[in-house]
């Protein structure tokens, strides 16, 4: 069957809630794709910012083929050795307390909602807490997700969502201050917003964060599903700044492919918040995923996975930069680590996305007018230059 083919039989059965480009992916291979007639992508989306070490890392499958041999999935009821493992190199990595294990980045988001929420109900004895999110922000989905989200087509059609919920502009503390009432719980921010548009926080703006929660005892909640996992140079964005918070959502890139995510909180948000009854997931954190979890930690030790992003990521910005000042239609890159955006203007980046698809190299868009690049962390110098000189092509 040719790939058109295949693509109008997805169509049958699938419900159309994406536009997908007319792609069939069939294997992968360090940080290149092949479609299913033999096509090979560079790949600087990396499945969403979750391929981290790009397809058929060394050990990673062997890891995942060994846990299924032992035990795929039992339920929370029970202990598990993997869910200990990969917990222990959560709290290790993040240096915060506890780890609840979800299946998605969305769910990560639900818990800390609930956990700040829970937080709030023990401190003052009642319910009904507020929560401030940002404008531009994206944080999922579901209902309480996507209450949070500051992206109005996102919204619109399944209002009413969550009450209580006060939006913010994104770096602008004195506008986060203008929102807090006496039923502020909980402030949720994306260290770098991903969606978007890719903008990182000012160190200013997170420092001033801590600051407001600290004072007025307000959970801060990070979301670090898009730019955690060594994306910025660091295995936490927030880490760069030392401002620490009390939860921290995690997912994408944390199993490198296996559907997990995760919540994390600080001494104080576990000590007081979430209680037995209070929260739960069938899947969430099985010894599959955790095999997963526990083998990506281990690889990003053993091989010095963010050192290698730290130590290419200027040299990614330069090229960037370089491509920016040849290009009209680029009026600026933005970004961190290997989480880059270039805004455009006067070139719909729809166009560039699909041209950069036809010549090979896969990136996604942000926003309404950037284009995102967020690739495998392992790529290498030379895959650098490969990705610039077909960009170089498409955005002539
Ligand atoms: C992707 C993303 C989510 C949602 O994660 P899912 O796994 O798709 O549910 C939430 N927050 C941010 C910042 C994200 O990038």
């Amino acid at each position: 069957m040719k790939m058109h083919d295949q693509i109008e039989e997805a169509e049958v059965s699938i419900l159309h809630t994406y536009n997908r480009f007319p792609v069939v992916f069939e294997r992968g291979e360090g940080a290149y794709l092949y479609d299913t007639e033999g096509k090979k992508y560079l790949d600087f989306a990396a499945g969403i910012a979750v391929n981290a070490l790009g397809y058929h890392y060394p050990g990673y499958d062997e890891a995942l083929k060994a846990q299924i041999d032992k035990l795929m999935h039992t339920s929370n009821l029970y202990y598990n050795l993997p869910i200990i493992d990969a917990g222990n190199k959560l709290i290790m990595a993040s240096r915060m307390s506890k780890v609840f294990f979800t299946n998605s980045g969305t769910e990560a988001v639900e818990g800390a909602i609930k956990a700040a929420k829970k937080y709030a109900y023990v401190k003052t004895g009642h319910a009904d807490h507020e929560i401030i999110a940002m404008r531009n922000s994206f944080h999922g989905r579901s209902i309480g997700a996507l209450s949070v989200t500051g992206t109005e087509h996102y919204r619109e059609p399944f209002e009413p969502l969550m009450g209580g919920v006060r939006f913010a502009d994104f770096n602008d503390l004195e506008s986060v201050q203008e929102q807090v009432t006496e039923k502020t719980c909980a402030i949720i921010v994306e260290t770098v917003q991903g969606e978007g548009g890719i903008h990182p926080a000012t160190k200013d703006f997170l420092e001033g964060l801590r600051r407001l929660c600290d004072e007025k005892d307000i959970i801060l909640i990070f979301d670090e599903i898009q730019c955690g996992m060594g994306r910025t140079g660091y295995y936490f964005a927030w880490q760069e700044f030392g401002v620490q918070p009390d939860i921290m959502t995690c997912a994408k890139a944390l199993g490198c492919g296996v559907p997990v995510g995760a919540f994390v909180l600080n001494r104080k948000a576990a000590s007081a918040s979430l209680e037995p009854g209070d929260h739960g997931t069938t899947y969430g954190g099985n010894p599959f995923v955790c095999a997963a979890v526990s083998k990506v930690f281990e690889i990003f030790e053993r091989d010095m996975i963010i050192p290698h992003v730290q130590e290419l990521a200027p040299y990614l910005e330069e090229r960037l930069d370089a491509l920016a000042e040849k290009h009209s239609c680029v009026v600026e890159r933005r970004g961190a680590g290997f989480m880059q955006g270039l805004e455009l203007q006067g070139k719909p980046v729809s166009d560039v996305v699909k041209k950069a698809l036809e010549n090979g190299l896969l990136v996604i868009s942000a926003g309404s007018n950037v284009l995102r690049l967020v690739p495998p962390l392992i790529i290498s110098l030379a895959q650098v230059d490969e990705m610039i000189d077909i960009l170089d092509v498409c955005l002539r």
